[in-house]
Order: C-alpha cells, then sequence, then structure tokens
C-alpha cells in the first residue's frame, strides 16, 4: 500500500494553522496588518518546524490580491501561485546549491527590478548559513539598502553560521520545536480522520524520534502506514525505527536490581534477536536508566516525551529502589559507553556492565522487591535475627576461614548469610569488577568513585 496520507496534507496555508509558532505568526499577521513589514527576516530553528511554510504565507500574505493582507484569501492567482511554486515575484531559493557569489549577484541584479505583478518581490532563501562569505558580502550590499517592495527570507537550522552583519539587518524569529502534545494532538486527529489506529505508545515513539519536526514525524507515520497498514503499535514503530521496546528494556532493569543476572542476559540476547544492534541497545537502555534515575529522586519533569504507558513502566522499576541503586547502574552503563567508545568490545562490554550491575545491587538491601530471588539460608532467618547473625559473625568469624583483613566492616548487611567467607569473597568479586567499572559502592549507601 502506498499512502500519502499526512506528509501530503501537512501544508499550513494560513498563519493561523502553523503549528505552536504562535510567537511568530502572530507578530508576522500584526506587521502586515499594520504594512509595517520588514525587508529582512531571518528564519532559524530545527527542520520541520514550518520555517520555509511561514514564509510562503508571508509572501502569500504580501501579495494576496485583497492584501497585504495577514489572512491572505488562499484562492486569487497570486496566492495560487504561490502555493504552487509559480509565482514569478516569490522565489525559493536552496542555500546548499546556489551558494556561490554569482548566484547572489544574479539575485542581486534581478532584485533591482520592481516585481513584475506590482506587488512584493520576495526572496526565500533556505539553509542561507550554507552561502559562501563572498556571496554573504554581495547579499550585504543589497541588504544594505534595500530596494523598494523587495522581502528576503533567511531560514536555517544554524543561526550561528550567519554573519553578524547579516544578522544585524534582520528581523530574527526563533522557531520552536514542535511540543509533543501539539504533534500527538495532530497526528492523532489526523489519523482518526482516516480510519488508521495508533496507539499512545506508538504515537510517543514516533512524536520522540521526530525530535520534535513536524516534517519528519508526518513522513515517518506515512512510512508506518505503507509498512504495517492501518493499525500502527508501538511494536511496529520500534521495528521500522530499530528501537528498543521499553518493555524489554524495563524486563532489563528489573533484573538488574534484583540481581538476576542471568535473566538480564537473556532478555539482552531477546533485543538481539529482534534484530537490535547493541549500540541501539546501550542507547536505548541507558535513556530508560537515566529516567528511572530521575523518577526515583521526583524529578520526573526532566523526563520528557514518554508515553503514559512507558512512563508507568519506568515508575514500576523504580518503586522501592533505593535512588543509589539507580543511580550505580546508570553509572555503570556510562562507563560501558565510554569504554566501547575506546574500542572496547560492544557485546561483551554490555555483557559485562550488565552483570555488574546486576551483582551490586545486591550490595543494597532491595530484598522486599517482589521480583527479587531470596537465598534460601537467609530466607529461613527472620529479620531481627538476620541482624543479630551480622554482629555475632563480624565479631567472631569461623577460626577454619578467616576474613581478610578489615572486611569484616565491609559486609553489607544484603550479603550477610550463614556462609559468610563464600558472601566475603563474593563481595570482594564484586567489588573487583566494580573497579573495572571505575565504580566502588559504599555498603551505606553512597556510592564513591574509586581510585583509576
Ligand atoms: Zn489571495
Amino acid at each position: 500500500m502506498s499512502y500519502l496520507v499526512f506528509a501530503r496534507k501537512w501544508r499550513p496555508q494560513t498563519f493561523s494553522e502553523v503549528a505552536a509558532q504562535e510567537h511568530i505568526t502572530v507578530t508576522l499577521q500584526n506587521a502586515i496588518a499594520s504594512g509595517r513589514a520588514g525587508h529582512a527576516y531571518l528564519f532559524s530553528g530545527p527542520r520541520g518546524v514550518g520555517k520555509t511554510t511561514t514564509a510562503r504565507i508571508l509572501a502569500k500574505g504580501l501579495n494576496c490580491e485583497k492584501g497585504p493582507t495577514p489572512d491572505p484569501c488562499l484562492v486569487c492567482p497570486s496566492c495560487l501561485q504561490i502555493t504552487a511554486g509559480t509565482h514569478l515575484d516569490v522565489l525559493e531559493i536552496d542555500g546548499a546549491s546556489n551558494r556561490g557569489i554569482d548566484e547572489i549577484r544574479d539575485l542581486r541584479e534581478k532584485a533591482r527590478y520592481a516585481a513584475a505583478g506590482g506587488g512584493y518581490k520576495v526572496y526565500i532563501i533556505d539553509e542561507v548559513h550554507m552561502l559562501t562569505k563572498e556571496a554573504f558580502n554581495a547579499l550585504l550590499k543589497t541588504l544594505e539598502e534595500p530596494p523598494e517592495k523587495v522581502v528576503f527570507i533567511f531560514a536555517t537550522t544554524e543561526p550561528r553560521k550567519v554573519p553578524a552583519t547579516i544578522l544585524s539587518r534582520c528581523q530574527r524569529f526563533d522557531f520552536r520545536r514542535i511540543p509533543f502534545r501539539v504533534m500527538a494532538d495532530y497526528i492523532s486527529t489526523e489519523a482518526a480522520g482516516e480510519g488508521i489506529t495508533v496507539s499512545r505508545d506508538a504515537l510517543g515513539l514516533v512524536c520522540r524520534a521526530s525530535g520534535g519536526s513536524m516534517r519528519d514525524a508526518l513522513s515517518l507515520m506515512d512510512q508506518l502506514v505503507s509498512f504495517a497498514g492501518r493499525d500502527i503499535t508501538s511494536e511496529t514503530v520500534s521495528k521500522l525505527l530499530g528501537l528498543v521496546e521499553s518493555d524489554l528494556l524495563a524486563g532489563i532493569a528489573r533484573a538488574i536490581l534484583t540481581a538476576n543476572p542471568s535473566t538480564a542476559l537473556d532478555l539482552l540476547e531477546e533485543a538481539s534477536l529482534r534484530g537490535y544492534s547493541i549500540e541501539e541497545f546501550n542507547e536505548a537502555f541507558s535513556l530508560f536508566v537515566r529516567n528511572m534515575m530521575l523518577a526515583a529522586t521526583g524529578a520526573e519533569k526532566g523526563i520528557v516525551d514518554l508515553s503514559e504507558g512507558e512512563m508507568d513502566l519506568v515508575r514500576s522499576c523504580v518503586a522501592g529502589v533505593p535512588d543509589i541503586a539507580v543511580l550505580n547502574v546508570l553509572r555503570i552503563m556510562a562507563a560501558a559507553s565510554a569504554q566501547i567508545r575506546e574500542g572496547a568490545d560492544p557485546r561483551i562490554t554490555i555483557e559485562g556492565a550488565l552483570l555488574t550491575a546486576s551483582r551490586l545491587s545486591s550490595v543494597f538491601d532491595l530484598s522486599h522487591l517482589p521480583q527479587v530471588k531470596v537465598s534460601p539460608p537467609a530466607a529461613a532467618v527472620p529479620r531481627e535475627e538476620a541482624a543479630s547473625i551480622e554482629i555475632t559473625t563480624a565479631v567472631a568469624p569461623p577460626a577454619a576461614t578467616p576474613l581478610p583483613e578489615g572486611s569484616q566492616t565491609e559486609i553489607p548487611r544484603a550479603a550477610q548469610g550463614p556462609d559468610d567467607s563464600k558472601r566475603v569473597r563474593e563481595n570482594e568479586d564484586i567489588k573487583e569488577i566494580a573497579g573495572l567499572f571505575d565504580l566502588i559502592p559504599e555498603p551505606g549507601g553512597e556510592g564513591v568513585r574509586g581510585e583509576p
């Protein structure tokens, strides 16, 4: 099925249809209404948020037969020609492919002559930052003495690359990323109108993947419809984008925090069976753990663009977990990422990191979590008695298996059990592994960095 439902339909024709840029569209409408349109505008902002669209609407507003008007009629020959891209006096120039001085000189020459239709000449230069230095200089001369009824609209994703001399002669408008909610509302309304079902989680993934670009979100929706038909689930989106599904990430996080390294590694294998690369997994998991940390510390405001379903998953992973435990997992994953960047084998590093993180969780008392595997001997002892064993063994370790010097005070509570010598050895192993990741946990709860 080939469908271009979304991208083609989303072509705002009036200022009020431009999503989420009211701070700009209202100002432009007022300028036209009061006859104070500028000679040069700089529209900056991320791709796909409405810069060129707004430029075309401005051109229509200036050249509409009913205008200049803040509400172009859209049906007069001038409006229709601008929509079709055939208007003789409204020229769109791609700054990336017309970046030289000759093109700009040519443009300057033509700008001297009055518009054929008696209205405004509008030059829309997209990706203006791509122009050469000489081209900018040529342009500057025109901007210094702008011809009557000529309007330049420069669009750029990188305003910092535009020379200050040019910037100072432009009215600058910074376009925003389209907020998640606005985008989600728009897409779900359009989808419903077309009889396409999009699950909330799928919608969340689409909006997040678009990075705030409406154009990207809509072309992604078109791809999804071609790929999966009229029923779009988060699984479909994940497959198309190579995103690792949240439930898988949550499963791994829970396995780690409940000291189930084998489950964590099984799920990593599952991710790879589903076609995700280790790099994709690492990126997604690190982000997931970051969100967990924010949730654990009550700083949920920092979590952006998660659907309610995903947010619930994140919260469920940290319920009852000390934030320091989550922080340590985050640090282990960050250390693993750094090692991979330095050339370590990604798969081995990530497996090692998951294992380390799982083992470290035993340092914290997480035994109350539902999925924890409590080792039988410890479980047989009531909690208060376990505490007394801790004191006893610390004072008098079995003579046959002397503890390493100074280790008594370092045995964390959760590692206590009848076979203390084994526990101590495990604890030392954990510290050794943790040392590899530049991370030594303190049983008291504070994580401290080890010596490099
Ligand atoms: Zn018109």
